[in-house]
């Protein structure tokens, strides 16, 4: 496999031939400090994507593609199998589209983690090659802090209260002390992966997300269901379990979704609200996946707007898992002095939010 993606990224290499001399003088000789090019490369789960943004902040291209398992949720093996097959060539349009060549690259950032493992060690794979063939920095970056660094690049915030809800993620996290602290997290599932099985139980295509809230928009009966947040925390799973039994109990597709949603974003508007009247913050950020929703949206725009708190919900393209936001993490990680040898740079498929000083931010 490895030989097959090397084969595949030296194809694209030797059709542009690059002078890595050229390439290692431009970084060396102080005219990065015009423009710097990063190459992200995303694959955590079941998206590989590949994006290109400039030190100036420009996302000049950002393509991505997700596995859509026919049936069932997501096996770690078969994604990674899509980011070996998928990967080169998503890499090469983003290049493409950016309207550079692979030379003018000055680095190359991959998400490190948190993720499956399997993906993360077929997309770390990818980027210590590119590294290596075109002899320019690794930088390895922390997901879920992408996440919140493309929404802070996206609407101009500069210390948020942000809420991020995605697949595998359900967190909400504001800086304090050098690192960005978890101050509440699902206790089991992720809400996003909530929304997806909920949805393969209602018969509906994977992901389940956006089909539900299109369904939810006919709810006219609100059902009960577990409203569970303990302390700062929150739990879905018996969520799942209660909306299943209200399904076989002939309960309608849309008064189930309609009611899921109800309570699912009433839980995180709270654990938002005791977060930003804590911290005082002034600004409040949806992203990741979930935050394609215009109905959670609609509820965490009011909890910004209790608290005199401006609020931001990241852009689709920008809000699920793409290589955009990991291109601008490394540009932030790298203008820091931070870069990963290959030798060092193993995947940290548990690497949590709060597990890294993030170095480009000033205390608070
Ligand atoms: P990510 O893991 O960040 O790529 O986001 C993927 C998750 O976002 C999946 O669980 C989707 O079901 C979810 N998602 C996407 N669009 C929506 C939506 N409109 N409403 C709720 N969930 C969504
Ligand atoms: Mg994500």
């Amino acid at each position: 496999m490895l030989d097959a993606i090397y084969d595949n990224i030296v194809q694209a290499q030797e059709s542009i031939c690059i002078d890595v001399h050229d390439s290692l003088e431009y970084i060396h000789s102080g005219y990065h400090k015009m423009t710097l090019y990063c190459l992200g490369i995303e694959g955590t789960a079941h998206s590989f994507g590949a994006g290109i943004v400039t030190s100036e902040g420009e996302v000049l291209s950002n393509e991505w593609d997700m596995l859509k398992p026919a049936q069932g949720g997501i096996h770690p093996r078969e994604a990674s199998r899509h980011h070996s097959e998928l990967g080169p060539k998503i890499i090469k349009d983003a290049v493409q589209k950016a309207g550079i060549d692979f030379q003018e690259i000055n680095l190359i950032a991959f998400s490190r983690g948190p993720g499956l493992g399997p993906c993360l060690r077929t997309t770390a794979t990818i980027a210590r090659t590119l590294s290596l063939k075109l002899k320019i920095p690794l930088v390895d970056v922390n997901h879920c802090v992408a996440h919140i660094e493309i929404g802070c690049l996206e609407s101009n915030f500069d210390d948020p209260v942000t809420v991020y809800v995605s697949g595998g993620n359900t967190q909400v996290i504001a800086f304090a002390g050098g690192r960005f602290r978890t101050f509440g997290e699902t206790l089991d599932i992720a809400i996003g992966n909530m929304l997806d099985v909920l949805g393969r139980e209602l018969g509906m295509d994977f992901p389940g997300g956006p089909i539900i809230e299109k369904q939810a928009r006919n709810g006219k009966e609100y059902h009960n269901l577990p409203y569970s947040v303990k302390g700062m925390d929150l739990s879905y799973s018996g969520m799942l379990t209660a909306a299943k039994k209200l399904y076989s109990e002939g309960v309608s597709i849309p008064d189930i979704c309609y009611s899921v949603q109800e309570t699912s974003f009433g839980m995180l508007a709270e654990v938002a609200e005791r977060a930003i009247a804590h911290t005082k913050k002034k600004e409040l950020l949806l992203t990741g996946g979930v935050a394609r929703n215009t109905r959670l949206t609609e509820i965490l725009s009011g909890v910004a707007r209790r608290h005199e708190a401006m609020f931001h919900r990241v852009s689709p393209s920008l809000a699920g898992d793409q290589g955009a936001m990991i291109a601008w993490n490394g540009i932030l990680q790298y203008n820091a002095g931070h870069q990963i040898k290959v030798e060092n740079s193993h995947v940290l498929p548990k690497w949590r939010t709060d597990d890294q000083d993030i170095l480009w931010r000033q205390q608070n």
